[in-house]
């Protein structure tokens, strides 16, 4: 039997295409293995936002090749479609390069790699059958990644996505809520509509549903309890999202509204296409909701020409929005992106130094907003058991941690009783990233 290894790096869409791949290749007769060293064939799957995590992907291919006799080595990812070819030279061991659009094609790519061929690209944009890979995966038991929309047409002077994932390619719902309807058939409670921009989702059939048309939806699927989606582009999030949420409890309360920069000159810069009132104004239907719901965001701190003037409005919107949590980023050059035309690079020292003040910034916030929720009942679906802490981990609506001791349920081998149930939990202690509680219902 032919065995197999993957390692993924990324986001959320990379994590869901390495599902795919791993269905792809136990469908073909593959096994996977857990050490790379005993695999015949060794897959990365890599990302290139940042330069960081694309020096990672040559740094870990040097590392393989100390014992790359008789084995095959493919990178697939955004640095794989980024740099294609030019990965047989620089890392002559692999024998595979394909983007994410071409993993429907794994079945072909993996034949000429059985019949010896050691330059096997797969790196075209056109492959519409991008999301409907026959065979897929899933890591998690209870949650499933679902793909409604490849790709982005955006233009942000800092990203890399729309040269590694393409132009945006929509999904029909009808694929997408059979998919959904499986996936609840199978026991998956909770669903992850993904895209790089999943609300500039446009239906290519007939029903012609736009995003959250489509939301509520996969709301109504039977057997669906949870319904999550991510990424979204502030110029395209609309008030019948929020509406779509306040009328469907099924759709969880958190929404995930990258920002970058809280300054208009910067926005501008970065070609965002919105300003920061536009952007407060879809923060104040969300705060207006009925119900109340959690708010993420993702921060650039450095971008060229970012003056401290430009700094402190990103500081003052995190003030005014009080998110539940951010993923912060210095800003990074990329690859055939805008910004590196720019001047005004900003020194890498000062670029930590605005992260750090950012972090700290928003430490304060959750501290005190965490602290809000303490004595309140959240339904919360149980993930796992943490030994170290004899804790349940769980997950609310809201997508806060919530770790929580049961008193029926003390124990590990109970685990396999409560994963996957939802339960309601009394938050009793706060901290910045999680929340603690004990389950005061049973299981349902
Ligand atoms: S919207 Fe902008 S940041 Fe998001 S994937 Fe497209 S280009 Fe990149």
């Amino acid at each position: 039997m032919k065995t197999f290894y993957i390692e993924t790096f990324g986001c959320q869409m990379n994590a869901h295409d390495s599902e795919k791949v791993v269905g792809s290749l136990l469908s073909q007769g593959y096994s996977r293995v857990d050490q790379w060293e005993t695999a015949d064939l060794i897959l990365y799957n890599t990302c290139s936002i940042r330069d960081k995590a694309e020096q990672k992907v040559f740094h870990r291919l040097d590392q393989f090749k100390r014992n790359a006799q008789g084995k095959v080595f493919g990178v697939l990812g955004c640095v794989a479609q980024q740099e294609g070819a030019k990965i047989f030279e620089r890392a002559p061991h692999v024998s595979l390069v394909a983007g994410s659009a071409s993993y429907a094609k794994l079945p072909q790519m993996l034949v000429q790699l059985e019949s010896g061929n050691r330059r096997v690209t797969g790196l075209d944009f056109d492959a519409s059958d991008a999301f409907e890979t026959p065979y897929t995966k899933r890591d998690n038991p209870h949650r499933a990644y679902i793909t409604i929309i490849e790709g982005c047409d955006k233009a942000c002077a800092y990203c890399v996505v729309p040269f590694t994932r393409g132009p945006e390619r929509s999904r029909t719902s009808e694929s997408i809520l059979n998919e959904a309807g499986e996936l609840a058939r199978m026991g998956y409670s909770e669903i992850q509509l993904l895209g790089q921009n999943v609300n500039s989702y446009r239906d290519p059939s007939a029903a012609g549903l736009d995003f959250a048309r489509l939301l509520r939806a996969v709301g109504e699927v039977d057997g669906i309890r949870r319904v999550r989606f991510t990424t979204s582009h502030p110029r395209d999030f609309v008030q019948d999202i929020v509406d779509a949420i306040d009328e469907n409890p099924y759709l969880c309360n958190h929404v995930h509204l990258p920002v970058q920069s809280g300054s208009d000159r910067i926005l501008s810069r970065m070609q965002r296409l919105y300003t920061r009132a536009e952007y407060m104004r879809r923060i104040e239907w969300m705060k207006k909701a009925r119900r109340p719901i959690a708010i993420s965001t993702d921060i650039i701190v450095g971008f060229p020409g970012e003056t401290e003037e430009d700094f402190q409005q990103t500081l003052s919107l995190l003030d005014a929005v009080e998110y539940d949590s951010i993923f912060g980023f210095k800003y990074s050059k990329r690859p055939n992106t805008a910004a590196l035309a720019l001047e005004d690079h900003i020194p890498e020292e000062e670029k930590s130094r605005r992260l750090s003040i950012v972090f700290e910034r928003q430490r304060a916030v959750q501290i005190r907003r965490h602290s809000e929720l303490v004595g309140a009942v959240e339904e919360t679906l149980v993930e796992g058991y943490n030994q170290a802490t004899g804790q349940w981990i769980g997950r609310t609506s809201q997508n806060r941690t919530l770790n929580f001791v049961h008193p029926r349920f003390p124990r590990p081998q109970a685990a396999e009783t409560l994963a996957g149930s939802y339960l309601e939990v009394r938050v009793t202690r706060s901290g910045p990233n999680s929340l603690a509680g004990e389950a005061i219902a049973g299981i349902q």
